[in-house]
């Protein structure tokens, strides 16, 4: 992989942004509000996925009680209100200098809704970094397998020459739909042993990540 990457595709919750404690406080509180039990750090890590309404499911939501539809909201309204209580993961701003600096484009391809990620990131001062943002039309962090594929055809690079950065499996997946290379970061919104399980590049932190550039 040395040398050869020309554009790095980034993924943003729980890669470039660390909303992870958030989106476990947030859970939680719509745990209590249901009755049901509480769920650690760790076992967040050990069962978030997507699409995240399975998640839910995992976190013990039992939707004929309530919709996906009402608990995504809620979780969604909570999220947006503390979203800046968040920041952006150490060295995320390093790393897209340095690429920068290789002159490597970059772009955000993200679940997240596209006009607040515009807005998330011109409040860090990042938007600068991206040629390229895309996002979903909607709250709900589906898939974003669709998104990667039409960003895919836009950029005039061998598949050799486009690396896609993420946290989840997810974004493993796309990868390979993309037919990009892919590397995933275990201090996101899934753990080291799930992220390896398919026999995927997993670096420890955003740190790391330079010595593929
Ligand atoms: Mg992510």
């Amino acid at each position: 992989m040395k040398n050869k990457i020309k554009h790095l595709i980034w993924d943003w919750n729980g890669t470039l942004f660390n909303d992870v404690q958030l989106s476990v406080d947030i859970i939680n509180n719509l745990l209590k509000i249901n009755k049901l039990p509480q769920i650690t750090y760790e076992k967040y890590r050990d069962i978030f996925t997507f699409p995240v309404s399975d998640y839910y499911k995992l976190a013990g939501f039992d939707f004929n009680k309530t919709s996906f539809e009402i608990l995504g909201k809620m979780f969604m309204e909570e999220y947006e209100n503390r979203k800046y209580e968040m920041n952006l993961f150490n060295g995320a701003k390093e790393i897209l200098e340095l690429v920068r600096s290789r002159g490597i484009s970059q772009s955000v391809l993200s679940a997240y809704k596209y006009d607040t990620l515009l807005e998330v990131l011109e409040h860090y001062c990042i938007s600068e970094y991206f040629e390229s943002v895309s996002g979903l039309d909607n709250i709900y962090a589906g898939s974003k397998e669709h998104l990667g594929i039409e960003l895919r055809k836009k950029l005039n690079f061998h598949k050799s020459e486009i690396l896609l950065v993420g946290d989840t499996l997810h974004d493993a997946d796309v990868a390979k739909a993309m037919d990009v290379d892919c590397v995933l970061i275990s201090n996101g919104h899934q753990s080291a042993d799930k992220l390896k399980a398919n026999g995927n590049l997993v670096l420890s932190d955003l740190s790391e990540l330079k010595h593929l550039l």
